[in-house]
């Protein structure tokens, strides 16, 4: 597969980006373009790299396993944004920065403890089901506040924020709500619990990421629209 077509596309995002951040009078520094690389094949990091993008994303350890071996791997950041078994939690830790799908007490810990033992650091974002769709992971939002001040005890684990999925929308619109009901409730969990950190909002997809942008998303994860050709 010839991944060129990719570079234009980065740029697009990042033009859309910028127009979202005007409106809603942000600074696009603030926003950081994780590209989703899960349907790509490992050749697409060399051209997301070339097109100025440090951070990538996998949802499954399996499908990650291919993309990390390659050489252009190491010149990103990687962060873990799918459904995490405790049993994968050791080939996640060494390799991923971040984590944006913590959601229960069990992961937590062992991400902590598998942290601890290699001397790393791991980022957290607790992810919350904001739209309560049944079918959606996270934790239900009153049930955010024990998971982040869990993670935020734990030595293994630096809680930087929250992620949530909107439901799949026929206008990017009608889950204007839902990005701005998970910037409510981290506003309200970093007073609360005098989280300074707490300042990340993982939120927005390839077809709602301008929408998020406006309601304040620190991360968009875009994968169709950069990497499906
Ligand atoms: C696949 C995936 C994305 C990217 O979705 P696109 O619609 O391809 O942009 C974002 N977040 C999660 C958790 C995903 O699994």
């Amino acid at each position: 597969m010839d991944y060129g077509f990719v570079r234009q596309r980065v740029e697009e995002v990042r033009a859309r980006v910028e127009a979202a951040c005007r409106r809603s009078g942000r600074d696009p520094a603030g926003v950081r373009i994780v590209a989703v690389t899960k349907t790509a094949s490992p050749d697409v990091l060399p051209a997301l790299h070339a097109a100025g993008i440090r951070d990538a994303a996998e949802n499954r350890w399996q499908m990650a396993r291919d993309k990390l071996a390659h050489p252009a791997a190491s010149s990103l950041d990687w962060h873990f944004i799918g459904t995490l078994q405790t049993n994968k939690v050791k080939y996640v830790v060494p390799r991923f920065a971040w984590v944006h799908s913590l959601d229960r007490p069990e992961l937590a810990h062992a991400l902590s403890e598998e942290a601890v033992r290699r001397g790393v650091v791991v980022n957290v974002l607790v992810q919350v089901n904001i739209s309560g769709e049944a079918q959606k992971h996270g934790v239900a939002p009153e049930d955010a506040e024990a998971l982040v001040r869990l993670a935020h005890e734990l030595p293994g684990l630096a809680v930087r924020g929250l992620m949530t999925m909107a439901p799949i929308a026929e206008r990017p619109e009608d889950v204007r709500h839902v990005f701005a009901g998970l910037r409510a409730l981290m506003h309200e969990l970093r007073s609360r619990l005098s989280l300074e950190a707490l300042d990340q909002l993982s939120m927005g997809m390839s077809d709602d990421f301008e929408v998020a942008v406006e309601e304040g998303a620190t991360m968009i994860r875009i994968g169709r629209r950069l990497v499906n050709p």
